[in-house]
């Protein structure tokens, strides 16, 4: 196995044609590897594919051509139920509306995906997975009583309680307000440690500023890549025409 993570190969996506539209690219020809330890944000106008990217990488959709190997796995040639399980395992996932369980408390949410994955999460690890998120206090509260960033909290808590491989997040900061938002940003930088990769589908300049790696797509292509750049070189990456005059 290579060190990759995950290894994307000339991957495109195409949406069927509907009775109104002809098929669309939304993906074109993408290669790019994600290494361990990396984080890495995607960013781009909004319809040029981001999320469709993500779910991709994450295995959760399908290209039209090319291939996605995660852990030395080509996706493609597992079959649904080993897909699965290599995803159960392996991957984690935070959207931006959170999906938390509403009659299920902070705990019960971040105690529920151990047993599914048939692995025993003892009391302290969720205690433990709360803790570094700061929701200690707020342990025993419905989602519905906590804050946008007390729940994304929650969200992020429930996925590294399962300690994934990598972590997905498609704009998981874009509901929530500046505080709330760099604590998130906080909490997924010190998720990307040495065996783990975070990738994050984001709006905010700034926070993309964050990361490793920044992947600027356009139109379903990946138009830049920047290694720690600046909020202001990711700002020009994005607004850069794709041709410029000389
Ligand atoms: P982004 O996350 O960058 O905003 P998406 O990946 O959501 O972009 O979408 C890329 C393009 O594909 C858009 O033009 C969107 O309208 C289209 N698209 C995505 N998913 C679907 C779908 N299930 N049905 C029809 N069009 C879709
Ligand atoms: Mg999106």
């Amino acid at each position: 196995m290579s060190d990759n993570l995950l290894e994307i190969r000339s991957l495109s996506k195409a949406l069927p044609a509907g009775p109104r539209q002809s098929a669309a690219m939304v993906l074109r020809d993408i290669s790019l590897d994600i290494a361990r330890g990396e984080f890495v944000a995607i960013v781009g106008p909004s319809g040029s594919g981001k999320s469709t990217l993500l779910y991709c990488m994450a295995g959760l959709e399908p290209p039209t051509e090319g291939t996605v190997t995660l852990l030395g796995q080509d996706l493609s040639g597992l079959g649904r139920k080993s897909a699965a399980r290599l995803r159960r395992d392996h991957v984690g996932f935070i959207f931006q509306s959170y999906n938390l369980i509403p009659s299920l408390s902070a705990w019960e949410n971040v105690a529920l995906p151990a047993p599914l994955a048939h692995r025993s999460a003892g009391q302290s690890q969720i205690d433990a997975a709360l803790a570094a998120v700061g929701l200690t206090e707020q342990a025993q509260q419905k989602p519905s009583t906590l804050s946008g960033g007390q729940q994304q909290r929650a969200a992020i808590a429930r996925v590294l309680a399962m300690r994934p491989d990598v972590v997905f997040a498609d704009e998981p900061t874009g509901a929530l307000d500046a505080e709330a938002g760099a604590q998130v940003l906080d909490l997924l930088r010190t998720a990307a440690t040495d065996d783990s990769s975070v990738v994050m589908v984001t709006h905010d300049l700034q926070a993309a500023a964050r990361a490793d790696r920044v992947l600027v797509l356009r139109d379903g292509a990946i138009h830049r890549e920047l290694h720690h750049p600046s909020a202001d070189e990711v700002f020009e990456a994005v607004t850069t025409p794709a041709t410029r005059a000389v």
